[in-house]
């Protein structure tokens, strides 16, 4: 018998799904894990026969799945959470968002952050991809928590409270990207905002930013009809052919909603190697409409999900979206058979992995990084267990969840977060609520 191989730690899995190429499925499965990354992913016995480590984390009544990956949002909307609900796109943005946003600063930002980052380990996500003002704030705080982030400081063509301009704007990305070059948890990449807030100018040097730099690019497309009619009325075009025209859709482009899109939109995107963040919820919330998922995923293109700010949807749990994302698939095509548990799963992991161009995500493999999330299988509401993966897309509520690491270490457990004590989490959403009510803004229009 081979004398086993040392690693740093040792987890034993009720369930351990593993999202690897064949989607395995381990019942008293085993991960050994060594600097941050696993090194074994099997049955128990033969991970635990095969390595030692000082110390073994016994989740033997937990449901062990790749940490989620959440492939937009605007994290430190955190502060708009319920702020104003119930209302048209516009008048939400022009009444309520856009007159407290003129007053944004880097410390609401970093305040916001770390509270979306408690909400979404709490709900086993363990990486985001951000599009926002003052990121390099917000990577403070992804940091303290001990989380993943790709974070794209949002570029637009009028004067924001972080920059005056597109080009300081693209400066501003450059030294913050080389600023994070040796961090294991944050990335960075470019993030206009759409297109009705960008001229074609800037969409163009903005993508020429991302291609030098090689980093993920972002935006809103296609996002409402009323998306559709002001590009229309602008560049004669509709978003996606406009996008298409400017040379913008290729594998590094990562576009965000796809919910006003025809059948030549769906072609163009497939031709090109762009992928769609999907965001069933704020989609609702909004009355935007239905992204029509299924048949992006039947042509080819690669799709994740993503929650969208807690602005728009008041909730980062990708649990909860991942429900959505079936839900809302089924009635939109009056089918039940359509968009399956597995293939929404793989959208929340692999999808998001792929979407945010950081393959070692999503899947518990050899290779991959440690991070993952548990969910209590003694939780009434996943009683009694007949499929794993169903019970994650359908019942699991983020209640569940007890557990979640990121690169090995713990940053979530049973209510606690090593890096942030509760006293100041409250004290941090007072801070928020007291700058958002403030009425005292300025007026100058800052993001959405
Ligand atoms: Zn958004």
């Amino acid at each position: 018998m081979q004398t086993p191989s040392p690693c740093d730690l040792l987890i034993r899995a009720g369930i351990l799904v593993t999202q690897d190429v064949q989607r395995t499925v381990h019942f008293d499965g085993g991960l050994a894990i060594g600097q941050g990354l696993i090194i074994a992913s099997g049955p128990w016995s033969e991970v635990s026969a095969a390595h030692r480590a000082p110390q073994t984390l016994d989740l033997s009544r937990r449901l062990v799945l790749p940490g989620l990956v959440n492939t937009h949002t605007h994290a430190a909307m955190t502060a708009f959470r319920g702020l104003a609900d119930d209302l048209p796109l516009m008048d939400w943005l022009t009444d309520h968002i856009w007159p407290v946003e003129a007053r944004l600063a880097p410390e609401i930002v970093y305040a916001g952050t770390l509270l979306a980052c408690a909400e979404m380990l709490a709900s086993g996500t363990t990486c985001f991809g951000d599009m926002y003002l003052f990121e390099p704030d917000s990577a403070r705080a992804v940091q303290r928590m001990g989380m993943r982030a790709v974070l794209g400081e949002g570029v637009l063509s009028f004067p924001t409270r972080a920059y005056d301009t597109p080009q300081q704007a693209f400066e501003h990305i450059e030294t913050f990207t080389g600023s994070m070059r040796d961090s294991l948890l944050v990335r960075t990449a470019v993030a206009p905002h759409a297109v009705y807030t960008t001229t074609p100018e800037v969409l163009q040097d903005s993508f020429a930013l991302a291609e030098r730099l090689d980093l993920p690019w972002m935006i809103h497309a296609a996002e409402s009809a009323s998306e559709t009619a002001e590009c229309l009325k602008q560049f004669g075009k509709r978003p996606v052919p406009y996008l298409a025209d400017l040379g913008l859709l290729t594998p590094r482009s990562l576009l965000v909603h796809m919910v006003d899109i025809d059948e030549t939109d769906i072609r163009l995107v497939a031709e090109s190697g762009a992928g769609v963040s999907h965001n069933p919820r704020s989609n609702m919330k909004l009355a935007n409409g239905f992204c029509p998922v299924q048949q992006l995923m039947d042509a080819g293109i690669p799709v994740a999900l993503g929650t969208d700010s807690a602005g728009s949807n008041n909730c980062l749990n990708m649990l909860a979206e991942m429900k959505a994302m079936a839900l809302l698939q089924k009635v939109h095509r009056a089918d039940p058979t359509v968009t399956k548990a597995a293939s929404v799963l793989d959208a929340a992991t692999l999808g998001g992995a792929h979407a945010l161009g950081w393959p070692e995500l999503g899947r518990l493999a050899p290779g991959s990084a440690a991070d993952l999330t548990a969910l209590d299988l003694d939780h009434p509401g996943l009683l009694p267990l007949y499929e794993p993966v169903s019970h994650t897309v359908y019942s699991a509520t983020g209640a569940e969840v007890r557990l979640t690491m990121v690169a090995g270490n713990i940053v979530y457990q049973d209510g606690q977060f090593p890096a942030l004590p509760q006293d100041e989490l409250n004290g941090l959403a007072t801070l928020l609520k007291q700058w958002a009510l403030d009425k005292t803004a300025d007026d100058r229009r800052v993001f959405a």
